[in-house]
């Protein structure tokens, strides 16, 4: 179900279509190929490799995958670092010999100076546009935030395409995210193609470039080859790969272009919109009027209306398109996608009509990052590894967005005659995204995205030492051996006219908050993969710097469902988020709180104990579950839609329409 162009498969079976087409294409493919034949992934967390190789030897027991004493021999090698054995065949990998693996490589390492005296003939090409912020800061209305992220995105795939054209589709590592990475002849030059592309509307363009020898691809940077001296041999082979020699690349500094002089503006002719251009007609400049097109192209599209030609071709390869189409094509148009106009459109029923104030839909914005993957695809020791894990990433967050877009429709988006998902995709990258939901999908977006994050990656509380009923079991089970959750944070904003970047900024601290919580709380507890968020609005946040530190603001996607059941029963009981903020008023003490309860709610007490021993067992701080719980309550409070209320689904009803699997 899920292609994307642009990361492509370097694995060349007899049937696989995407053979080198040409010259530079072979060499890299050949460049790969040697160093794959005889490196194993290792990663920088030697433990990892451990948990790995104790999976082998119980594997071992069952079937032969290449004798107990080779495992066993290996093991000892990682382990306990023992001598170098001559049949291991490693290619001098992990030998207490810093110099084996350099002089095994040798006819690799001298491939230049043989073939074409000496010049490199490989380099790494960086294209970005700079501190793309800036350019979302502008956007105080989504057509301008959203259009300029659209525009950036689309020039990135220009640039792509350029280069798939005149070199080799093969060679393009990355182009998702805001910035292309690829392997280009070290005769590349850049001129051409930066003609090509419409740059009028940024001030500058970023470019990197840097050349390698082949033997760099397989060792790592050349300055890696030597001075190891008593270094353990398996950090230090960690350190001689692929993944090191993009690391040094990504790392320096690369050269930044203008495109555009920013003269002084006479006042009466800035721009309206952004607030920094020159607006000839004194009302909104060239920049942000490209924008909007961007934005309006994409929004005509997604409703199967006509949009400009050519734009349209630019967005099509976008995959925030390609999320849209993907929603709408694999359930047949059953799911109504509904993207905004502008925000207010919240403010309105589906036909346009405004709504009044307990009906209306809030704006979420919602920004969400990978945990680990940088430091892993850092670790890679091959290209094709490098791609693998990309890919990997690419599609794990990809998919999850997709599922959990497509559940809320199925199961809780449905007071209508169709399923509907309102969103505005604004970036989907390889590890992070950023989207605009509303606050009522927030709850089983973030659940259903944990249960597809679950599903692709497995999640195993590290503690527990789990007994496989049979092989079978054993095989088939997840097993995660490190984390690779996903950072989210979540802003809600009742004021529409709040500016979308400053909602953004929110947003990004909350993400900061879940990522220090992952670190301190949550990956010290599984392996595997999930959503960890936190959420709050405009009023809670006043309460962040009391409880940042603390789980219960900061919750798993899972625990979304628990959240949802516990909302509904202070519903039916009469407990409004109102009360729920004179609680945390009470910081946590579990005692004043159900004595307070006690006394003025007497028949509530029972489901606020058992919400709060529940919490506990979780594992949860109670102030900060209860800030948690007043913010999404206050948000969902009283709303309903078509004379159905929001909480009128039951959590266990949910799952009745059967959906195929993905
Ligand atoms: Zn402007």
């Amino acid at each position: 179900m899920y292609n994307s162009e642009a990361i492509h498969n370097v694995h060349y079976g007899k049937k696989y279509n995407n053979k080198p087409q040409n010259f530079i294409e072979w060499i890299i493919a050949y460049a790969d190929k040697a160093s794959a034949s005889s490196r194993t992934f290792l990663p920088r967390n030697k433990e990892v490799f451990e948990n790995f190789l104790e999976f082998a030897e119980k594997l071992q027991e069952l079937y032969d995958i290449g004798s107990k004493e080779y495992i066993e021999e290996i093991k000892n090698k990682v382990v306990e670092n023992e001598e170098d054995s001559e049949e291991l065949r490693t290619y001098g990998l992990i030998s207490p010999d810093e110099n084996k693996a350099i002089s095994l490589a040798e006819k690799l390492i001298n491939a230049e100076k043989d073939l074409c005296g000496g010049k490199n003939l490989l380099a790494f090409y960086h294209f970005e546009i700079p501190s793309i912020k800036s350019y979302l800061n502008r956007g105080r209305e989504l057509s301008i935030y959203a259009g300029y992220s659209i525009m950036i995105d689309s020039l990135i795939h220009d640039a792509s395409d350029y280069i798939k054209s005149k070199i080799g589709k093969e060679v393009i590592i990355s182009d998702e995210g805001g910035s292309l990475l690829a392997i280009v002849p070290s005769s590349f030059n850049s001129k051409e193609m930066i003609k090509s592309l419409d740059l009028s509307p940024f001030e500058t363009y970023k470019e990197n470039f840097m050349e390698f020898k082949l033997a760099e691809a397989h060792l790592g940077p050349e300055e890696n080859w030597k001075n190891w001296r008593s270094e353990d041999p398996y950090f230090r082979d960690s350190l001689r790969g692929f993944g090191t020699l993009i690391n040094k690349f990504l790392s320096s500094p690369g050269k930044i272009n203008k495109v555009n002089n920013n003269n002084v503006i006479p006042i009466d002719k800035l721009c309206n919109k952004c607030k920094i251009n020159y607006a000839k007609d004194g009302k909104e400049c060239e920049s942000c009027k490209k924008a909007e097109l961007f934005y309006k192209t994409f929004t005509s599209m997604s409703r199967n209306k006509s949009a400009d030609p050519q734009i349209s071709e630019k967005i099509k390869r976008l995959r925030i398109y390609k999320l849209v189409e993907e929603i709408q094509e694999r359930n047949e148009e059953k799911i109504l996608v509904k993207v905004w106009d502008t925000v207010d459109d919240l403010n309105k029923d589906f036909n346009g009509n405004e709504v009044e104030l307990k009906k209306r839909r809030y704006p979420v914005v919602m920004v969400g990052d990978g945990d680990n993957f940088g430091q892993l695809k850092s670790s890679v020791t091959t290209l094709t590894q490098y791609l693998e894990i990309n890919r990997f990433f690419t599609y794990m967050t990809y998919y999850s967005i997709f599922y959990a877009l497509e559940k809320t429709a199925i199961n809780f988006y449905k007071h209508f005659s169709s399923p509907v998902i309102e969103f505005q995709p604004i970036l989907l990258g390889g590890d992070d995204f950023s989207l605009i939901l509303t606050s009522q999908e927030l709850i089983p977006f973030l659940y259903y995205m944990d249960e597809a994050l679950v599903k692709i990656g497995g999640r195993v509380d590290k503690d527990s030492q789990k007994n496989y009923a049979d092989a079978a079991e054993m095989i088939s089970s997840k097993k995660p051996y490190q984390w690779f959750g996903i950072s989210i944070g979540a802003y809600i904003y009742k004021n529409t006219a709040y500016p979308i970047f400053l909602a953004r900024e929110d947003a990004e601290e909350l993400e900061h908050i879940s990522k220090n919580v992952s670190k301190g709380v949550f990956q010290g507890k599984y392996f595997g993969s999930e959503v960890i968020v936190t959420i709050m609005d405009e009023k809670s946040k006043g309460l962040l710097e009391k409880i940042k530190e603390k789980n219960g603001i900061c919750i798993l996607g899972n625990n979304m469902r628990n959240i949802y059941e516990t909302i509904l029963k202070f519903e039916n009981s009469g407990i409004s988020s109102k009360k729920i903020l004179d609680y945390i008023k009470l910081e946590g003490d579990k005692i004043r709180i159900f004595y307070d309860v006690a006394r003025n709610n007497s028949e509530s007490l029972e489901i606020v104990m058992e919400t709060i021993s529940n919490a506990i067992r979780n594992g949860y701080d109670i102030e900060g579950y209860l800030v948690l719980l007043g913010t999404l309550m206050s948000s969902l409070e009283q709303k309903n839609f078509e004379g159905k209320e929001y909480y009128k689904t039951p959590w266990e009803n949910i799952g009745v329409i059967q959906n195929e699997s993905l």
